[in-house]
């Protein structure tokens, strides 16, 4: 497409995401060195950016556009407030936009923020122009979003929110502490630009750089630098394939503070109807992934087809064991809490998981030194 056929400027962002930029980077260092910053400019940096993100993570993210857990309407009004405050656009409207790209991804005529254009387009160049005019009206895939009172609340007055949160909150910390330029540059500015790019990491560097463990089917990639500047969402890989999972770092030691705090809102009743992956559906899919990068790489050897059928049959008889085991570790579990199942029965079929266990242990040893040889 040629320069002149570009559809035009959206010149309200461009304004924005420009002088935002520019006086973080130069006009807040400037204020710093001349008058200095307090511990209390740092801190509450740090809050509203945790606050912003993570209402954009746990809520416009992983609640609204994904449907992975329910909410008290508390925490959905906190959620709205910190995503009106983190100024990208309403949770209606964002929705929307990442129900596409999850849908189309990688279409570059169908996903609004598709990596396969580039970089800069996949970050902030999709907001620049009016490449999607229509998105502004069309929300008919975000239906039962519209039965949400809170989200149509925001939708709604989004502008006005935007504005209390964005200029009101930092002024009245400036009150407080009596540095209105300095919290308005810190907590207005500064934590603007972080959380918009840091955020806008997950849809261009999530999508370039890091591992694929699990699909290669998309561009999405895990990685784990990129979890830390936002709030877990670096395990992109992972959420391409298994978008309804609450998770997306599923290992305890994987960074994923939003995981944790959808988690930890759950003990307070705050959360409900956490949905998670099976263990067999995720291994099922690592395994498949193995599989697939051993058979590529073997392609260009000369005789390796006896090598590709026996990696064939150990992954066959790896998803026989891993089914088997992780069946009868269900049931083994779900016996716990039967009353009526006999001592001895259970005693069986415990003896019996514990074969099977063993079995698909072995199975994925043989599976592991094999594949990992050539995958
Ligand atoms: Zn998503
Ligand atoms: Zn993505």
């Amino acid at each position: 497409m040629s320069v002149k056929e570009k559809p035009p400027l959206i010149w309200l962002n461009v304004t924005l995401f420009l002088s935002s930029f520019i006086v973080a980077v130069f006009v807040a260092p400037w204020y710093g060195f001349e008058f200095g910053y307090e511990a209390e400019h740092w801190l509450w940096l740090l809050i509203t950016f945790s606050f912003c993100n993570l209402s954009i993570t746990a809520g416009y993210h992983r609640l609204w556009s994904h449907k992975t857990y329910d909410a008290h309407w508390s925490l959905r009004l906190l959620f709205a407030l910190g995503g009106a405050f983190a100024l990208q656009n309403s949770a209606l409207h964002w929705s929307s936009d990442h129900r596409v790209h999850h849908k189309h991804v990688d279409n570059n005529d169908k996903d609004h923020y598709s990596a396969k254009r580039g970089f800069w387009f996949s970050h902030i160049g999709w907001m620049l122009r009016h490449y999607n005019p229509a998105t502004y009206s069309d929300y008919g895939n975000c239906r039962d979003l519209q039965k949400d009172k809170i989200v149509m609340w925001q939708h709604k007055h989004y502008l006005l929110l935007a504005i209390l949160m964005n200029i009101g909150v930092p002024l009245l910390l400036g009150v407080i502490y009596q540095d209105i330029w300095g919290m308005l540059l810190m907590v207005c500015v500064v934590r603007l630009v972080l959380s918009h790019h840091s955020t806008f990491f997950i849809n261009s560097l999530a999508h370039i750089w890091g591992s694929q463990p699990y699909t290669d089917k998309n561009t999405a990639r895990d990685n784990a630098v990129l979890a830390v500047f936002t709030f877990g969402e670096g395990y992109h890989n992972y959420h391409h394939i298994f978008e309804n999972d609450y998770r997306n770092g599923i290992h305890w030691w994987q960074f994923d503070p939003t995981k944790w705090l959808i988690k930890s809102c759950s003990w307070l009743g705050l959360t409900t109807k956490l949905r998670t992956t099976s263990t067999f559906r995720i291994e099922k899919a690592r395994a498949t992934q193995l599989l697939k990068k051993a058979k590529e790489k073997l392609e260009s050897k000369p005789n390796s087809q006896s090598i590709r059928d026996q990696l064939q049959k150990e992954f066959d008889a790896l998803v026989h064991h891993m089914q088997e085991y992780y069946e009868a570790r269900k049931e083994v579990l779900g016996e716990k809490t039967a009353t009526v199942v006999k001592k001895y029965e259970r005693s069986v079929s415990k003896l019996k998981y514990q074969q099977i266990k063993e079995e698909f242990e072995r199975q994925q040893r043989s599976w592991n030194l094999l594949v990992r040889r050539y995958a």
